[in-house]
Order: C-alpha cells, then structure tokens, then sequence
C-alpha cells in the first residue's frame, strides 16, 4: 500500500496523512541508493495505483510526462515545508490546485478532491495536509536529519523531538546511508 515507505520499513503516519509521507518518500533514499519513483511515467504511475488503491478505479488519474515535473515540484515545497516546521523558513508557494467542499449528512464540510491528471493527486495531498494541520499531527511528519536518510517519518514520541527516524540506525551514523529495507511490496 505504501511502496515509498516500505523502503524504509517506517511506521506510518495515522490515517490519510500517510498518503503525505509516502509521496514524500517516493523522492531517493540519500547518496543514489534508490529510485526516484517520480523520475517516469511508469514508475510514477505503479506509485499512485499503490498508493490510491482504496479509492475508486475510475477516480485514479493517468500520469503523463508533463505531470512527472509537477509532481516532483509538488514534492520538493512539501519536502521543504515539513523540513522547515517550526522555523520561520517554510517557504511561500503557490499552487493552483483545486479541492470541493460539501456538506456530509452530519452537518461536516468535507473536502474532496477535483482535477485530473498531477492536479487530483495534489488537491487530495493539500486535503490530507490541511487535514493533519487542523489535527495537529502535521508537526510530527518530518524528514530525517541524517542527510544520507532524509524519509520522511512519523513521530510517534510523548515530546514530539525525535530528530532521525531511527536513532541507532541514523542518529548515530551519520553520513552512512542506512540499509534499505529488504522487505518486498
Ligand atoms: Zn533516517
């Protein structure tokens, strides 16, 4: 379900903020040991079926080469964003990316994703990211201090400050990438 992440064999982010995390792991693992699963059409669409599985087949959107640079544009200023929590130095971007409000039969705006192609992936990242952001869960996805790791994980901590996403693996040898997770999807 999460093929980014898996690489990493990382505990998820709750709910639909783990769709966040793996996009943000779809960048590669530090120092070129891995795919950017964003670099083709192919590998960026085999991500997006896995990742989108539980939503319906006619709303999962078709990848084509000019979406791969938006994609990855989008990824960098969320990779920027989550990297800059807590900091005065998440930068300003501009997306013009659009999302729907109704009303549920309880009363609730419910957000839902519109566009076709890059921009549905990104109206329903903006949805889950607002999401975790009203739930104050967004200051607990990060991205890994060790700058040969850099995975985007969640931080499952009372205090909220872990900085490597695992500590004897990252936090103590920094600057070796960690060994990948053998497990397979
Ligand atoms: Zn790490």
């Amino acid at each position: 379900m999460w093929p980014a992440s898996e690489r990493y064999a990382l505990q998820m982010a709750p709910g639909g903020l783990a769709l966040v995390q793996d996009f943000l792991n779809t960048a590669p693992p530090g120092r070129g040991r891995g795919d950017d699963l964003l670099a083709t059409e192919t590998s960026a669409q085999a991500w997006i079926d896995d990742a989108l599985v539980d939503r319906p087949r006619s709303e999962v959107p078709r990848i084509t080469s000019r979406d791969l640079l938006e994609l990855r544009r989008l990824r960098e200023a969320l990779r920027r964003l989550v990297t800059a929590a807590g900091s005065s130095a998440a930068p300003a971007s501009k997306w013009d990316i659009a999302v729907s409000a109704t009303l549920d039969q309880a009363g609730h705006v419910q957000l839902l994703p519109l566009g076709t192609n890059w921009k549905y992936v990104g109206s329903l990242l903006l949805i889950e990211t607002r999401a975790a952001q009203e739930a104050d869960l967004w200051e607990r996805l990060k991205t890994c201090r060790n700058d040969a790791c850099t995975c985007a994980f969640f931080d499952n901590s009372a205090g909220n400050d872990q900085r490597f996403h695992d500590t004897e693996a990252c936090g103590e040898a920094q600057g070796d990438a960690p060994a990948l997770s053998s497990t397979t999807a």
